[in-house]
């Protein structure tokens, strides 16, 4: 049985540790939470995963870590200034704001004033003096600051088109609604890809791109067939998208968007752009008296071409939830009990193995699982922890919850025989290994 609902979702994550509100002491911050112990480490090796599969797997992808604070002229000229914003209404009997595509069904029509566009990036001071004049906006997408650094990322790497810049960071939103636990929060990581391509190439590659990322998603245990395909109508695509693909994704509380895959054409990389008058550029991208660097490329024959660029751009705090939910398992035993265990994948599990002393007081065990436990840190397969409660179906049980793969436990026969009890959260089973073969085995196991 999957989880039934987020708030079952919720409670592990509490209980265990993945996720606690933000400054929960004193009442919260709408819209915030802070990832916990095991919370941070299911988040970094999601994060990896990405990374891998993106910078690792394709030597014409490179890496970037921008800064959050943007100058506002990058958002102006991004057309988000003008255009990033929700419309929002007012209930007039409870006194609510909401969204208008987001208004509960307690309020009633006749209660809601007419909808105003609210702008969602956030604004702050910079420097010492608060008068509004020096001020920056917190970015509400990590694509700007690529897009402002083609043409350094270009030519520090020397690379020829298709090529493309990946990043991994925060991004921040006013919504008027936070809600659905992190599904829609205001500060947030985005794991994106802009990939460059010649204008005429990008219908192609955006057709693959949303191949590409259907299968990574299977990868991590979210798979294919519980997320639809949604080919967002034109009315509703965003300023710069010729055609947007958005992975639709089954969460607890409905079917909504996990990731987005768009064509931002050449509209990003037009706008920034000094000289347009010099470049083949579409005709909608924003005149610029500011900018000092051309965004284009020569083709063979000579003409600056602004690439068109195919954007796969995903949440980190949304496929988390995904994850978690996929994962999240209660499993009828035998006799009548039931468990709750996280069939995650192993190289997302927070834990990769607990090694766990029989006797918590016998000191020869415990020692030998000390050593056990560091020999298998060193090696570098992710966190392995030394579980010395004394109370082996205790830890077992809290490893299932948590998503630990393997339990390792050091018994009397160890002492004489360098063996473990590997116990298998999926099957339960349990075996025996020699202690030189861990280190294969578990490498093996968190194999993606
Ligand atoms: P929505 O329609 O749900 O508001 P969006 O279309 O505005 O999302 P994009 O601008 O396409 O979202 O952002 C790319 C990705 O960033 C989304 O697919 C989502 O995973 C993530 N994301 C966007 N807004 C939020 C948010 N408020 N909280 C968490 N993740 C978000």
């Amino acid at each position: 049985m999957p989880a039934k609902n987020m708030d079952e979702i919720v409670a592990l994550c509490k209980r265990r540790g993945f996720i606690f509100q933000s400054s929960e002491i004193y009442g919260g911050l709408q819209g915030t939470y802070d990832f916990g112990p095991l919370g941070v480490e299911l988040k970094n090796n999601l994060k990896n995963a990405w990374w891998e599969a993106m910078v690792y797997e394709n030597d014409n992808i490179e890496g970037l870590d921008s800064s959050i604070l943007t100058n506002p002229l990058v958002l102006k000229y991004s057309g988000h200034e003008e255009t990033f914003s929700d419309p929002m209404v007012d209930c007039k009997s409870c006194n609510l704001r909401f969204r208008e595509d987001q208004v509960p069904d307690h309020c009633k029509k006749e209660d809601l004033t007419e909808p105003r566009q609210f702008n969602l990036m956030f604004k702050t001071s910079v420097g010492p003096l608060e008068d509004g004049s020096n001020y920056a906006y917190l970015r509400p997408e990590t694509a700007q600051q690529i897009f402002t650094n083609f043409k350094n990322v270009l030519d520090s790497t020397s690379k020829p088109i298709p090529f493309g810049i990946a990043q991994i960071g925060k991004a921040f939103r006013n919504e008027i609604t936070p809600r659905n636990f992190i599904f829609r929060v205001r500060e947030f990581e985005q794991m994106e890809l802009e990939y460059f391509v010649m204008p005429g190439e990008d219908e192609d590659a955006h057709e693959s791109w949303v191949q590409k990322r259907l299968d990574w998603w299977s990868n991590q245990g979210v798979p294919i067939k519980s997320i639809e395909l949604y080919d967002v109508p034109t009315d509703e695509l965003a300023h710069y998208s010729k055609k947007t693909v958005d992975l639709m994704y089954k969460f607890p509380h409905g079917l909504e968007e996990l990731e987005g895959i768009a064509n931002r054409t050449d509209f990003d990389l037009g706008s920034h752009s000094k000289k347009q008058d010099e470049l083949k550029i579409s005709s909608n991208v924003k005149k610029n008296k500011h900018s000092n660097s051309k965004m284009a490329v020569k083709n063979d024959s000579g003409d600056w071409i602004v690439p068109y660029v195919i954007e796969p751009s995903a949440g980190v705090e949304r496929g988390f939830l995904a994850i978690l939910n996929e994962a999240y398992t209660n499993e009828e035993l035998e006799g009548g009990k039931n468990r709750i265990v996280l069939r995650l994948k192993p190289h997302l599990s927070p834990v990769k193995a607990a090694v766990i002393p029989l006797k918590k007081n016998n000191k020869d065990i415990v020692n030998t699982a000390k050593e056990i436990k560091d020999d298998l840190q060193k090696i570098g397969l992710g966190r392995i922890i030394l579980e010395n409660t004394g109370n082996i179906g205790k830890s077992y049980r809290k490893h299932d919850e948590i998503g630990t793969p393997l339990c390792i436990t050091v018994d009397f026969d160890t002492l004489n025989d360098n063996s473990v009890t590997l116990r298998d959260r999926d099957s339960m089973n349990q075996t025996r290994l020699q202690v030189k073969e861990l280190a294969m085995y578990i490498k093996d196991l968190i194999k993606k």
